[in-house]
């Protein structure tokens, strides 16, 4: 059988590549070997099925339950005897999984796009050998290849995976009861988020962070005020911390861990490692296929995602880049429309990464750091949440909004946000630089009032040192 493409993997790059080289009406087939807990296979793979998706879900629900007791009081409203149901929670979780999957089969019919369950890899001349779940492999054939493998967890020597005691970031989205102390290992993006589900359910939660830096990538004033809220929330985060051993004990874990005081025991009942990813490329293609792979196992792409080979492109977490489902759909779209004929372009300057923690932090472009380390001169802005009207109506205020600009164009090179709801607040700072806007183009925009969004004009307007509800003493 021959297709105008084939593309390995179904998660958020290669199911979009694929529906997108099907609406140019190329003759698409995606292979994916993902199976549920039931051995089903189901579409979508790490975002829809173990990540994006499930770790939302329970994001979600820990958060409302939370607020039930947190911030009724705030509101002059006692709320007694709410009763947290684990299992229901989980299964609502599941539920939300299982009707996205089922969707993005849907849309495959729709889009004429072959589902192929079974493991794919790439053989010499664009054709991939398929090894269905059960049956003989068989060989197909086509004109492009996408890869579009994605990526696992990274495991460590000093914390073996076991059972459901010492799991990864797929474990912790299943736990069916609340663990009394729940250990992570890893302060980064994982850590966070599934630390804050866990610690909101009741769960104590103590992070153990390798770096003494806390989520390097990010501005660190925004940094500094989430590692602060972090801790009066209760997540116990330690930096400069590396574990040296684990052991699974009557069903608990003894840690053992170093920090510049020395060496520490830690007893947790349960211990998620969430230390990065890794590309999934170990049995990608054969050795005869010759496909080149960059450090760290991730394939060797040039900007446009084409591989070293003829015809075959890859895509996602499996290349260079940050590792998001909305940066993999956008290359998937994109790697679509050149093999149409087509141009088309990926920015990768205004791709927007979030924490979904509470306050949210989100950004766009560079971090003040990266511009003094680049020695760009910038001009910032900066906007406390405690100042908006509708964060104070909606008990958020902490936080803020930072907008960087360059000092001689004004174009805007960042935006940092940590607040409630800076995942959609974000957007309207990658559009602006997806425009080129400068920080003047958000000053003279109306916004609506009251809302989130004004923190973000405020902050736009303070780059000139004119935002209107700041109190700063003026000397004339
Ligand atoms: P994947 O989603 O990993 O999909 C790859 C697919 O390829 C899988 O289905 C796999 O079965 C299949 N496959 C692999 N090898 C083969 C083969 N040889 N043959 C056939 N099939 C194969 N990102 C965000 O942007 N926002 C978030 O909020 C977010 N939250 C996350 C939370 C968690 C807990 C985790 C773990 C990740 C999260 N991510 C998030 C990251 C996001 O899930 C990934 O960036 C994204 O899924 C990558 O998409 P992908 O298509 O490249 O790879
Ligand atoms: P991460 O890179 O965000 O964080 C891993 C952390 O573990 C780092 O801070 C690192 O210093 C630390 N670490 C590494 N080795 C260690 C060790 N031996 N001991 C202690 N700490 C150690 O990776 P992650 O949190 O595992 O997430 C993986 C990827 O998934 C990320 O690249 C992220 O982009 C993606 N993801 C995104 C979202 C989102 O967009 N909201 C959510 C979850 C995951």
């Amino acid at each position: 059988m021959s297709y105008d493409v084939i593309v390995i993997g179904a998660g958020p790059a290669g199911y979009v590549a694929a529906i997108r080289c099907a609406q140019l009406g190329l003759k698409t087939a995606c292979i994916d070997a993902w199976q549920d807990r039931d051995g089903k296979p189901v579409a979508g793979g790490t975002c829809l099925n173990a990540g994006c998706i499930p770790s939302k879900a329970l994001l979600e629900s820990s958060e409302f339950y939370e607020k039930i007791h947190r911030s009724g009081r705030h509101h002059g409203i006692a709320v007694n005897g709410a009763v947290l149901d684990v299992p229901s929670l989980m299964q609502r979780k599941d539920d939300i999984v299982r009707d996205l999957t089922t969707g993005i089969a849907a849309l495959f019919k729709a889009n004429g796009v072959e589902w192929i369950a079974g493991h794919g890899q790439l053989q010499p001349d664009c054709q991939v050998q398929v090894t269905p779940h059960t049956g003989e492999a068989t060989v197909i054939g086509a004109a492009h290849v996408i890869l579009a493998t994605g990526s696992s967890p990274v495991e460590i020597d000093a914390a073996p995976l076991q059972d459901d005691i010492i799991v990864d970031s797929s474990g912790a989205l299943d736990w069916q009861s609340v663990p009394a102390h729940v250990g992570i290992i890893g302060a980064g993006v994982i850590g966070l988020e599934l630390g804050s589900v866990w610690r909101r359910l009741g769960a104590e939660v103590t992070l153990l962070e390798a770096q003494d830096v806390f989520l390097a990538m990010a501005d660190q004033q925004i940094v500094r005020t989430g590692l602060r809220l972090f801790r009066q929330q209760g997540l116990d985060i330690h930096l400069g911390a590396l574990v040296k051993s684990s052991q699974v004990v009557d069903a608990s874990v003894a840690l053992d861990y170093e920090d510049k005081n020395g060496r520490h025991a830690l007893k947790v009942d349960r211990l998620i490692v969430a230390v990065g990813r890794r590309p999934r490329t170990d049995t990608i293609a054969s050795k005869e296929a010759g496909l080149l792979l960059a450090e760290g196992g991730f394939i060797h792409v040039d900007a446009d995602c084409s591989t070293n080979l003829p015809g075959v492109w890859a895509i996602g977490d499996a290349v260079r880049g940050p590792m998001l489902a909305h940066k993999g759909s956008e290359e998937g779209i994109a790697v679509a429309e050149r093999i149409a004929g087509q141009s088309a372009e990926v920015n990768y300057d205004a791709i927007a990464s979030v924490i979904y923690t509470q306050p949210e932090i989100a950004w766009v472009g560079k971090s003040e750091e990266a511009l003094q380390g680049s020695g760009t001169q910038f001009n910032s802005g900066l906007f406390p949440f405690a100042a908006s009207g509708r964060a104070r109506a909606m008990q958020e205020s902490d936080g803020m909004v930072k907008v960087l600009s360059d000092a001689a164009t004004d174009r805007i090179l960042g935006v940092h946000i940590i607040g409630a709801h800076a995942s959609e607040l974000i957007a309207e700072a990658v559009i602006a630089m997806e425009f080129d806007g400068c920080s003047e183009d958000i000053a003279r925009t109306v916004f609506a009032h009251p809302t989130l969004s004004e923190a973000l004009h405020e902050a736009a307007l303070d780059v000139d040192g004119r935002a209107i509800h700041i109190a700063k003493i003026r000397h004339s």
